[in-house]
């Protein structure tokens, strides 16, 4: 049953800065359908019949001004199912659009994400509070509203895995279990089964994306286009001293464009792969949001993807990423040329997109290899190496934890090779030419590497603060999923623990650092994944 308490719990100091600006949908019943003129709707979350609490974030909850007691008291519970709405709270969903997989997809919006209102924390900084799975909202369209334990339980850990590797992204409050059962067909194959229900609280300064812009200009709303924008650059963009002028708007969509592309190469550097690259799925924070079939690079391959739905095109494949990001940043640029109305302008700010991205990127490989110093031949030493890492299956993680660990005085090309082979899938169906080749580039290595100025434990600390030791494969998730399912919650913590010092050698937890287990390779929620959640 869904309460209405007259006092907000304590520390929540609720501010809806969001739905007391911007102009919302006049009609308040919940039912599907186009929403115009509006940058939301309210509604409030459906009531669950037995929550139950599996893991919050202590960090994600030392943000809102929450202590761990707080967390693990009754309320809680209920406020972040959604059971308990407060007199403070103004629950709402966003409308927003975007391009799915390179298509106008028209409306789209929180069709099971429900805002339950921002709070202004202790240092001052705002952040919103959203629900993900809290059932259906006007922009539910044919679906449910609904989330189930697996994709809730992958979102949950892997924004604050993302946190602690130092990479943009939306936080994870909580995980809770709703007590109710909802069905799911994973692979759209016409198998569908009952899955326990789950809601995520996921916290954000903001969660506006490149669709909430794309909507209004598509509608031609300018005037709610124009409204939305300095509404976003007042309350998230303070810097940019906000005016309501055309140099205002350019300055801030160069700044969307610089923070995507720092987001983007701290993707490249860990192997991350987002998954559902979408502009719905694109933060104008340049955060990491929408945590679905995402997946990490095992065998290093540029052409990998983890989305079975995008299995055929693999538009959103790791490879592919930076030009992904590039082509939903024109797709925001078209959205705000109605207000900019300058192509070239437009253009310019755009630039700052590759050419941040680059020299990023540049920095990230080459902290990534432990260059302190620059040559003109690294870069083809690191794209040979990059080359290298495709020829047979090696799992980028391990490569360069290993790659830290050479000794620049080590001079035999067995032992140079020995020290790196952990990384192999199959060592024993490596080919004579990639051994040689191998071999050659590590020469290569140490020689760069004695040119380097540095010693090894230098080097190898460098290099280990940007090489993880341990990312969230997807089969640790999925090993986390079973547990729970079978009313195991420890292992959430134990990966909650794990993640907090993902660069760190953690020897207790060497047994999640290990590469993907065979059982792993072709299971369902470890290889293959799909948007169904
Ligand atoms: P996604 O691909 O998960 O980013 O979702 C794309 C759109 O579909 C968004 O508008 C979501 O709100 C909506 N959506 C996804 N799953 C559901 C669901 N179970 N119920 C309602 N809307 C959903
Ligand atoms: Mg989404």
């Amino acid at each position: 049953m869904q309460t209405t308490f007259p006092l907000t719990p304590p520390n929540l100091r609720f501010q809806n800065r969001f739905v007391e600006t911007l102009p919302g949908d006049s009609d308040l019943r919940n039912s599907r359908r186009q929403v115009t003129q509006a940058c939301y709707s309210l509604v409030k979350p459906t009531p669950v019949s037995s929550p139950a609490l599996v893991a919050y974030s202590p960090e994600a909850a030392a943000e809102l001004g929450l202590t761990e007691d707080d967390c693990r008291a009754p309320w809680f519970t209920e406020l972040f199912s959604g059971n308990l709405v407060t007199s403070t709270m103004k629950p709402y969903a966003m409308c927003y659009g975007g391009h799915q997989f390179g298509s106008w997809a028209g409306q789209l919006g929180d069709g099971r994400a429900i805002n339950l209102g921002e709070i202004i924390n202790g240092n001052n900084r705002r952040w919103t509070l959203q629900l993900k799975g809290a059932g259906p909202t006007p922009y539910s369209r044919s679906a449910d509203g609904l989330a189930v334990l697996r994709s809730s339980l992958r979102e949950f850990l892997c924004s604050e895995a993302m946190h602690h590797l130092g990479i943009p992204t939306t936080r994870a409050l909580s995980l809770i279990l709703t007590g109710e059962q909802v069905v799911r067909d994973m692979f759209y194959d016409g198998h569908p089964k009952n899955e326990p229900g789950a809601v995520v609280c996921r916290t954000s300064p903001s969660f506006i994306r490149f669709g909430n812009f794309e909507i209004l200009a598509a509608r031609r709303e300018y005037d709610l286009l124009e409204q939305l924008v300095g509404y976003t650059i007042k309350t998230d963009f303070p810097d940019l001293n906000f005016a309501p002028t055309v140099d205002t708007y350019l300055a801030w969509f160069a700044e969307v464009c610089k923070r995507t592309a720092l987001m983007i190469a701290h993707w490249m550097r860990v192997g991350f792969v987002h998954g559902v690259m979408n502009s719905d799925n694109m933060s104008v924070l340049g955060l990491t949001i929408d945590y679905g079939p995402y997946g990490w690079l095992e065998g290093y391959e540029p052409t990998w993807t983890p989305n079975t739905t995008d299995a055929h095109g693999r538009r959103y494949c790791y490879g592919n990423q930076p030009y992904m990001a590039q082509w939903n940043l024109v797709q925001l640029a078209n959205a705000l040329f109605p207000i900019v109305k300058d192509e070239q302008a437009l253009q310019e700010a755009l630039d700052q997109y590759r050419l941040t991205f680059q020299q990023q990127w540049q920095r990230a490989l080459r902290d990534k290899f432990g260059f302190k110093t620059t040559e003109k031949d690294d870069d083809k030493l690191i794209s040979s190496a990059l080359d290298l890492l495709t020829r047979t299956e090696t799992d980028m993680t391990i490569f360069f934890r290993q790659l830290a660990s050479l000794s620049i005085r080590e001079t035999s090309g067995e032992a140079l090779f020995a020290a790196i082979s952990e990384a192999h899938y199959q060592p024993d169906e490596l080919d004579d030419e990639y051994v040689r080749d191998m071999r050659n580039w590590l020469h290569l290595y140490r020689l760069r590497l004695l040119r380097n100025e540095s010693e090894d434990a230098e080097r190898r600390a460098a290099m280990n603060r940007v090489n993880p030791k341990y990312v969230f494969r997807n089969y640790l998730a999925q090993l986390a999923i079973d547990k729970v399912e079978a009313g195991d919650f420890s292992m959430v913590e134990e990966l909650l623990e794990l993640f907090r010092h993902p660069y760190d050698e953690q020897p207790e937890f060497s047994r999640y650092a290990v590469k993907r287990p065979e059982w792993a390779r072709n299971r369902p929620g470890c290889s293959m994944l799909s948007c169904s959640s």
